[in-house]
């Protein structure tokens, strides 16, 4: 019964301090009429390369597309999301728009295509330092083919002098039907808050889809596949890493230690693949291990013990039931 007592006393103050800030919002808004909260959701396209996953995690403030030297290892859309005091813009990040040669190619082509469509902008990023070509303009033209506002940006403006700037800025005038590109650095982050302000001024009002905490709605087997598919990017060379796929299996805390069991597959397309992955001793798939799991520690927040196996599965990009498998389709 005492028990009983204090806690009815402890909850009465809680109640009063809600409702208290409930009145006090009340007249703020009567005081500011505050502009509607708006939402809604934004493709990064672009050829490869030309930055958009690391734009993509310098919005989101936090390693969830993937990021690489070599072109095209963001095979599925990653959302992420920003959240500011009165928007929440929420990041789809594509795939690069190339000539289709197998199953797996017409697949992305087509999910560029729908990201295109169903948005509410798209940030269309081209390349200071590789210069505005030929690749850009075909996505360019195919932009300017549908209703979606686009927003230009002439990225990687940390690595070139003026004269290489202004150049590139007077050729973006030549991308069909758009302005000139706001130019960015999306590694040094300069003129990313103006271009999330524009971004913003183009979403309509609308609800916030996704609490605050959430970063990403991917599943978190799908990144952690993405995570430790970058280090087999990273770490091979020539035609291994295109024909690499991940499969997490399994993601289960154990009971009694702080640490997470991750077991992942690598599936190659033949033994030779596989024999270069595993590398001298085992070596190479070490330092993929080791680099992933530093990725995936940080994503999980918790010591991860990774269980990492190579296998083959012969011409699976040839194969759509594996190339839907492995969530590329
Ligand atoms: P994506 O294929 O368009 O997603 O391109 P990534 O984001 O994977 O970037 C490709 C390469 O360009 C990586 O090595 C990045 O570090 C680099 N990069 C991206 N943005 C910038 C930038 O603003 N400045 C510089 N110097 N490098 C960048
Ligand atoms: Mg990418």
């Amino acid at each position: 019964m005492p028990l009983e007592r204090s806690r009815a006393v402890f909850e009465i103050p809680r109640i009063a301090i809600e409702c208290e800030s409930l009145v006090s919002s009340t007249i703020m808004n009567f005081m500011k009429s505050p502009s509607p909260f708006k939402s809604g959701f934004v493709a990064i396209v672009g050829r490869p390369n030309v930055g958009k996953s690391t734009l993509l995690n310098y919005l989101a403030r936090r390693k969830v597309a993937v990021i690489s030297d070599k072109p095209q290892t963001t095979r599925f859309k990653v959302k992420a999301i920003v959240n500011t005091e009165s928007a929440q813009v929420v990041l789809i990040d594509t795939p690069g728009l190339h000539k289709p040669r197998d199953p797996l190619g017409e697949k992305l082509n087509e999910a560029v295509r729908e990201a295109y469509r169903e948005v509410d902008a798209i940030v269309f990023v081209v390349d200071a330092f590789e210069g505005i070509g030929g690749g850009d303009a075909y996505i360019a033209k195919e932009l300017s083919a549908i209703e979606t506002p686009v927003i230009l940006t002439l990225n990687k403006i940390d690595k070139v002098d003026r004269e290489r700037l202004s150049q590139q800025l007077d050729l973006s005038k030549n991308l069909a039907c758009l302005e000139t590109a706001l130019p960015i650095s999306a590694v040094t982050g300069e003129n990313v808050d103006i271009l999330l302000e524009r971004i913003i001024s183009l979403l309509p009002e609308g609800p916030k889809y996704y609490p605050d905490d959430a970063i990403t709605d991917q599943p978190e087997g799908m990144i952690i596949a993405e995570f430790i598919r970058e280090k087999v990017f990273e770490l091979t060379e020539e035609e291994v890493p295109y024909s690499a796929a991940v499969e997490v299996q399994e993601i289960s805390p154990r009971k009694d230690a702080e640490l997470i069991d991750v077991s992942a597959v690598i599936y190659v397309e033949r033994e030779s693949q596989k024999g270069i992955i595993i590398g001298k001793g085992g070596s190479k798939l070490k330092e993929i291990g080791s680099r992933a799991r530093a990725d995936i520690e940080r994503l999980l927040g918790s010591h991860i013990y990774l269980d990492l196996r190579v296998k083959v599965r012969k011409e699976w990009r040839r194969d759509e039931a594996s190339v839907r498998r492995f969530g590329y389709g």
